[in-house]
């Protein structure tokens, strides 16, 4: 495998879901192996990333980028791996909750590859991460799998899932699928604010969008995010991956002791 960059830069704006304000950000191509930058300072590593209201952050202080989870994915599943990422407003735009939009983004400005080979990650040893919850378990394999199990309160499909991450399934599979959680605010405001045009549901406290993209949505959504946050390790884990009830801070757990193996 090679790294990846792009061939153009790419704007997408759109609503934050923290500060509530108007934000965009523009992905530019990188260097050879600098990494994916935020802010020309900030480098998606686990080292520099925390987690604010079920979101992950890089960077400290005002220079914080937050909801950095899903673009983060759409590059695991582009193997986009070389980025300048130009952030304003301290978030990155929630758009439909999912990772599509970043995805397609990516896409259209054009992946290309980059004249440096690129090393998977296969030595996990036997890393675990576990909170009072739930946690992460991975087990050496030659190609990434993701088995999932997820909390969804009132959902009524399945809480379970076992993916092999492949480029076709991610596509397909992962990218579309949106997130769901508690929520203060007034769906009809909401949905408003972010220019969504599907509608959602209450379901025990949880605001899960209406009529599914696919099925067990949530759960990919739970997988998708994990594979966000390990992005941060800067290249493809391959590994047998079990979540039990995974969130983001479980998850930057699991990818600082992968980074330490
Ligand atoms: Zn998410």
């Amino acid at each position: 495998v090679n790294r990846r960059t792009i061939r153009q830069p790419v704007r997408l704006s759109g609503a934050g879901l923290l500060n509530r304000r108007r934000v965009s950000v523009v992905l530019k191509p990188g260097r050879t192996g600098q990494g994916i930058i935020f802010n020309e300072r900030i480098k998606a590593t686990p080292g520099r990333a925390s987690v604010k209201e079920h979101t992950t952050c890089l960077g400290r202080g005002r220079n914080r980028v937050c909801m950095v989870e899903h673009l983060l994915a759409a590059c695991a599943g582009l193997g986009v791996t070389d980025l300048n990422v130009e952030s304003t407003g301290g978030e990155l735009p929630f758009c439909d909750g999912s990772s599509l939009p970043y995805f397609s983004a990516l896409d259209q400005a054009g992946v290309v590859e980059l004249d440096a080979e690129l090393t998977p990650l296969t030595d996990v040893g036997s890393c675990l991460a576990r909170d009072k919850t739930g946690f992460l378990w991975a087990e050496p394999a030659p190609c990434l799998r993701i088995t999932c199990i997820a909390a969804l309160l009132g959902y009524p499909g399945p809480d379970e899932l076992s993916l092999d991450v492949t480029p076709a399934v991610f596509a397909k599979g992962l990218a579309g699928a949106r997130t769901c959680g508690p929520l203060a605010e007034e769906l009809r405001v909401f949905r408003r604010r972010h220019g969504i045009g599907f509608r959602l549901v209450r379901r025990g406290g949880v605001v899960y969008p209406k009529d599914e993209r696919m099925e067990a949505e949530p759960v990919r959504h739970k997988i998708l995010d994990l594979i966000g946050d390990l992005w941060l390790l800067g290249r493809p884990v391959c590994a047998d991956i079990y979540a039990s009830f995974p969130n983001h801070k479980l998850n930057l757990a699991f990818a600082r002791e992968m980074e330490a193996q």
